[in-house]
């Protein structure tokens, strides 16, 4: 073949254009965390851990004793069922509290009843899914939780007609901030990584993990952390009701186009 031919006769080879500017991509979907990111899950554990114990000093010693089960679940070595009895068994075995099983389902069950009853959604939570929806954004909520109560706390919330799709770390046995469980929720919807967003309470577990896969990672910062580094290309804000004009920034266009 003569090359130098074919060189010659390419058409309009652009060699002297520049190269285009970069355009920021569209947002298809935005992925929510659940606990501390829609519902107040914090104040209502706490609550209940209080209301039985008659201390407010024990939420960390939960949450780390939470984590250790839910772990379990996710990598398949516990069923939820038995995960959510040995945590509260461990847990009250770290306060010194010896009691049989039959105790141990009871104060479960009874916390459960507490948490259920306590638990809210935070205040600029229904104004920001009422935007992301009206955009023609698709809505995953995605959650390290083990079981799916999830599903349910979404319902008796009145959030459950916003999702298409609810992703359970302990159904999937899969967490964040593993690219995997990002990735999954992508693909059942029908979007690339960098058409997505994900906002969670998490820094590391949801900003960084969703980033590090490929998403736009936004860091939901209520509590206005001053000693956390951010580290870059993650999004900070303090509240839900930031999320839409930081999107507006980040994006091209929001929303699915119109099915013609
Ligand atoms: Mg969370």
């Amino acid at each position: 073949m003569d090359f130098a031919r074919t060189l010659t006769l390419a058409p309009d080879t652009p060699f002297n254009t520049p190269a285009d500017p970069w355009t920021p991509p569209s947002l298809r979907l935005v992925c929510l965390d659940i606990d501390d990111t829609l519902i107040d899950f914090t104040a209502a554990g706490r609550c209940a851990l209080a209301t039985l114990l008659g201390r407010a000093d024990l939420w960390p010693l939960w949450e780390r004793v939470t984590d250790r089960h839910t772990a379990l679940v996710v990598s398949g070595e516990l069923d939820y069922a038995a995960a959510h009895f040995r945590r509260t068994q461990c847990f009250l075995d770290e306060l010194g509290v010896m009691v049989d099983a039959e105790h141990v389902s009871g104060f479960e069950k009874r916390r459960k009843e507490l948490v259920r009853r306590s638990w809210r959604l935070f205040g600029d939570v229904l104004p920001c899914l009422d935007w992301l929806r009206a955009a023609g954004v698709r809505l995953a909520a995605v959650t390290n939780a083990s079981g799916g109560h999830q599903r349910a706390k979404l319902t008796d919330l009145g959030l459950a007609r916003f999702f298409d799709h609810v992703a359970i770390a302990g159904e999937l046995g899969v967490a964040k901030p593993d690219p995997v469980m990002f990735h999954s929720v992508c693909a059942t919807l029908g979007c690339s990584p960098e058409e997505a967003a994900h906002v969670g309470d998490k820094l590391h577990t949801d900003a960084v993990g969703a980033r590090d896969a490929g998403l736009e990672g936004v860091w939901l910062d209520r509590g206005g952390s001053d000693h956390e580094v951010v580290p870059e290309g993650v999004h900070v804000i303090g509240g839900l009701d930031e999320l839409p004009q930081l999107l507006v920034s980040e994006f091209a266009r929001i929303g699915v186009p119109a099915q013609r």
